[in-house]
């Protein structure tokens, strides 16, 4: 309760200056029915899997608020696709509060789409079920990858319908209403900070700033001056994790304005995100997106810098030496490009680093797979498995090289195809002189390439499932996707290319931000 808090409990839009969150409780649904629960994440936070229906359901869709829930949305701002909006806010998101995990830390449970709240704005505050399926699927996909993440504990439907424009082409449809619980030890995003400093509210700059590094940075000590610099360092940092990560697996948020910056340096808000299919740095999932390519997989390095650049502004009031703020984006800078080439070694199984070729060796093979039509997913994979071969029989690199192509490929040309196995021939070459042993070289190239990752046709087949009351596509998926780095052969076909009709198909490779 460090934090001031409006307590008016009205929810009509409007401006709030001067505080943290608003106090607001979540509009009751008519029918809410359970559709999925993570039993791992439920498990840590000592949660029993409720029945279909019933007074935990109807707490997970805000029916019930119990006596030691203090519900709340929380006020903050952002830049989107690079300018000043202003006040947004929990539109459509309501905390319930934190609950304590087994190991006695805390995690914030909030519910999205649970009706509206005074940052609505022109909006209905509710959720569809397919995005909701979207963020409840992919939040603990991320988790099971290593990727940093908030979390989703169920997914609930509403019994209610909502209205939604889905391909902005005026033909608005009702849609199936759903929630999801999510959780994380804290929601707030850089746009809180942002919003009070643009506002001229210091005293709330500062005790946010505070709250923040006294909860989840207590290792940096009581705040002062200097340690907000080493905060925003640390904020830095996390930050270029958790991009690397990204960049890794091939996923692309879609929609990285500065209010949908975790201060934790976690993925949050899944929206229009993709997983890319073919290498392609130019490729965004996000219709919205298609003029400009801001949020394209291949910027989003770059747009990881310019959103902590805009965190920096907001923190310039509270320190002594704004200039020192910079120590903090060339931290990103450095963090960055170590944690991704560290990265993309150990998906190579490359461990004795031999510099400068190898640096040429990675980027020349990021060129070469963009110029062509190349699943990044199978491409790595494929690798895993064909790197131990060519090691312990060099002689048939060539036709397994030849393979791996063809099970990668959506097309080759073949200038292409020879840009490719050239490269892998140069690659094999370099393998050969790791220390490892051809299984050891397997092993880590294995839990380094996932199989499995929530390709976007597959998740809009969970979808049109679901939506047609068969939740058999979605528990399959989850389970799958649980452990995407083994091999599950029985779960092949979730690992194979995209299919032809999936290629340009609405809901599967574009989405629009209609949620
Ligand atoms: P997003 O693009 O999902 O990150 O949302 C941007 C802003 O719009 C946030 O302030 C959301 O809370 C708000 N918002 C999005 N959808 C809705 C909705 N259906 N009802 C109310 N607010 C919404
Ligand atoms: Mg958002
Ligand atoms: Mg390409």
């Amino acid at each position: 309760e460090d934090l001031r808090g409006e307590n008016s409990f009205d929810k009509r839009p409007r401006q709030v200056p001067g505080y943290h969150y608003s106090r607001v409780e979540p509009t009751p649904v008519a029918d809410p029915r359970l559709l999925a629960w993570s039993d791992d994440l439920a498990r840590h936070l000592g949660l029993e899997r409720p029945a279909e229906r019933g007074p935990a359901v109807d707490v997970l869709a805000g029916n019930r608020v119990v006596d030691t829930m203090k519900p709340f949305a929380a006020r903050y701002g952002g830049h989107q696709f690079g300018n000043w909006a202003g006040q947004l806010g929990d539109g459509r998101a309501i905390s319930l509060g934190e609950i304590s995990a087994t190991d006695g830390s805390p995690w914030e449970i909030q519910l999205k789409g649970a009706g509206p709240t005074p940052y609505s704005r022109r909006a209905d505050g509710r959720a569809v079920l397919r995005s909701s399926l979207r963020e409840f699927l992919c939040s603990e996909a991320m988790h099971y990858l290593g990727v940093p993440t908030t979390r989703a504990l169920s997914l609930v439907a509403t019994g209610d319908t909502v209205v939604r424009d889905m391909f902005y082409n005026g033909n608005p449809q009702a849609e199936p209403g759903a929630i999801v619980a999510r959780v994380a030890p804290t929601f707030v995003r850089f746009g809180n900070f942002q919003l009070l400093a643009v506002m001229g509210e210091i005293d709330n700059l500062r005790s946010l700033t505070d709250y923040v590094i006294r909860r989840y940075y207590p290792e940096l000590g009581e705040p002062s001056s200097d340690v907000y610099l080493r905060w925003f360092e640390e904020v830095c940092r996390r930050t270029a994790v958790m991009i690397a990560h990204w960049m890794s697996v091939g996923f692309v948020h879609g929609v990285m304005n500065t209010d949908n910056m975790s201060i934790l340096g976690l993925t949050i808000d899944y929206g229009p995100y993709g997983w890319l299919e073919p290498y392609d740095p130019d490729w965004t999932p996000n219709t919205t997106d298609f003029g400009s390519r801001r949020y394209a997989y291949g910027q989003q390095p770059q747009v990881g810098l310019w959103n902590l650049w805009q965190l920096a502004r907001a923190l310039v009031p509270l320190v002594a030496d704004p200039e020192s703020l910079r120590k903090g984006l060339d931290e990103y800078s450095a963090t960055l490009e170590q944690t991704r080439h560290a990265m993309l070694l150990r998906k190579l199984g490359l461990t004795d680093q031999q510099e400068p070729t190898d640096r040429a060796l990675l980027e020349e093979l990021l060129e070469v797979l963009a110029e062509s039509e190349v699943d990044m997913t199978r491409f790595f994979r494929g690798l895993s498995h064909a790197a131990p071969v060519v090691l312990t029989s060099p002689a048939t690199a060539d036709e397994t090289f030849r393979t791996l192509l063809t099970d990668a490929a959506y097309s080759m040309a073949p200038a292409e195809e020879s840009s490719l196995l050239d490269w892998l021939q140069r690659y094999a070459l370099r393998l050969r002189q790791e220390p490892a042993a051809p299984a050891a070289v397997h092993e880590t190239m294995l839990a380094a390439n996932p199989k499995y990752v929530l390709r976007n046709y597959l998740a809009a087949q969970a979808i049109e499932a679901a939506e047609a009351g068969d939740l058999s596509v979605l528990n399959r998926l989850m389970e799958v996707l649980k452990t995407p780095y083994a091999e599950q052969p029985e779960h092949d076909e979730l690992a194979a290319k995209r299919p032809d009709w999936a290629r340009e198909k609405p809901g599967c490779a574009t989405l629009s931000c209609s949620s």
